[in-house]
């Protein structure tokens, strides 16, 4: 269980103004560009009551609010700030994601046993952040990103939210689909077209419609409306983290055989990226998602770099034989972490730290646009082609699965 922290600084330009600008405290400021049909970048809260929008152009601005102050930008001030807001994080956790100039998620799983629970952590670095650049900071927090950031939407400005698993259901239930970060009008408007209006609908919409309407991300959007989101906090650091791939399956499979001949492809998906980049990982990672969408993952610290398909596969599988399986699977994982290079590939000498990351970034996303969601069938590696009938004695009933060992 992981948990993520979101913070999003409050109307994070003009704050910074005001602060750098006494004058400007307390009353109504807009940033602008520098150009002649500029409109708003941010405005404060005190504009914001009078109803002035990012967005909105001068004109409009000053009509809603005649005594607004307008502010040029200052990029550098911004990422000035950013830079130093984000030493402040890096204290609490390695793994810190600049998500934009504003918001950062922090993953901060393996901080709690030292800082203290998530509301603790979540309040000092609102206090660090007051403190010392007497700006406001919205923190929000869930088991994942997807859910940290509806936490901090819902509880701005100046705001603290935890939304706890358990939680999930409960709150957002009955919130309307593009309360959710990456639900738009544009998808929203074809959900309510299906009569799927709120979070709840879409978590128990039929998989199948959603795919027919969507394609690849109609799985996507159902695990959205349930609350689920597995995406990583991707720290900024020079190299990926990771290797791997995920795959949903053509139909969901039980039978350790089956299960496998697909460990044995991903095994190779993920060896064939390392070796092209020339990193090995000492950790293994399993990604298991039930036919219910109850996901998780296992993994596995070796006391060797690995970057060879079949040392990929044969731990992979030293790790299913450790996990009862409670249902049939839908979706497979593969992944190879604690990285390290083996030695500098051509095409990455000319790249440096984070156009490196970006490289392979984009080749993880590529290859998932071509491949991944859109359940690629890996015939040739199935020994088995018909569905079995009968649920296996071995099953027992979920529980939960312990991800590390
Ligand atoms: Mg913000």
């Amino acid at each position: 269980m992981r948990t993520i922290l979101l913070v999003d600084m409050d109307s994070f330009f003009a704050s910074v103004e005001q602060q750098s600008n006494p004058a400007l405290r307390g009353k109504p400021v807009a940033v602008i560009g520098s150009g002649k049909r500029t409109v708003i970048t941010t405005a404060s809260y005190e504009a914001r009551s009078f109803g002035v929008k990012t967005g909105m152009n001068v004109w409009e601005a000053k009509k809603v609010c005649p005594k607004l102050i307008f502010v040029t930008g200052n990029n550098g001030k911004y990422t000035h700030t950013c830079r130093m807001l984000t030493e402040i994080y890096s204290k609490y956790t390695s793994e810190v994601e600049v998500y934009s100039i504003d918001e950062a998620f922090l993953d901060i799983t393996g901080s709690l046993k030292l800082f203290g629970s998530p509301i603790e952590i979540g309040k000092m670095i609102k206090r660090e952040i007051k403190e010392r650049f007497g700006l406001n900071a919205t923190i929000g927090m869930g088991p994942n990103k997807l859910m940290a950031k509806l936490a901090s939407d819902i509880s701005k400005p100046d705001g603290l939210k935890f939304i706890r698993q358990e939680e999930i259901p409960e709150a957002i239930e009955r919130l309307p689909v593009d309360a959710l970060w990456g639900i738009g009008g544009k998808i929203a408007e074809k959900l309510g077209a299906l009569g799927i209006r709120t979070c709840g609908e879409l978590g128990r919409a039929p998989v199948s419609l959603l795919k027919s309407r969507f394609g690849i991300i109609g799985e996507r959007l159902k695990l959205m409306g349930m609350g689920i989101d597995t995406s990583p906090v991707m720290s900024n650091e020079e190299t990926a983290k990771s290797v791997g791939h995920s795959m949903t399956l053509p139909r969901d499979i039980w039978r350790e055989e089956e299960i496998e001949a697909y460990m044995l492809k991903l095994s190779e998906m993920a060896g064939r990226r390392a070796r092209r980049y020339k990193l090995a990982g000492d950790t293994v990672t399993v990604t298991i998602r039930y036919k219910s969408f109850r996901t998780f993952t296992k993994q596995l610290k070796i006391n060797r770099h690995i970057n060879d398909t079949h040392e990929i596969h044969n731990t992979a599988m030293e790790i299913i034989r450790g996990i009862k399986l409670s249902d049939s699977v839908r979706l497979l994982g593969v992944s190879l972490s604690g990285l390290r290079e083996t030695g500098m590939p051509a095409q990455l000498n000319l790249l440096s730290g984070h156009l490196k990351k970006e490289n392979l970034l984009n080749t993880a996303d590529g290859i998932n646009d071509r491949h991944g969601d859109s359940t690629v069938s890996w015939a040739a590696y199935m020994p088995y082609t018909s569905r079995p009938a009968v649920i296996s004695p071995a099953w027992r009933p979920a529980g939960v699965h312990r991800t590390n060992v």
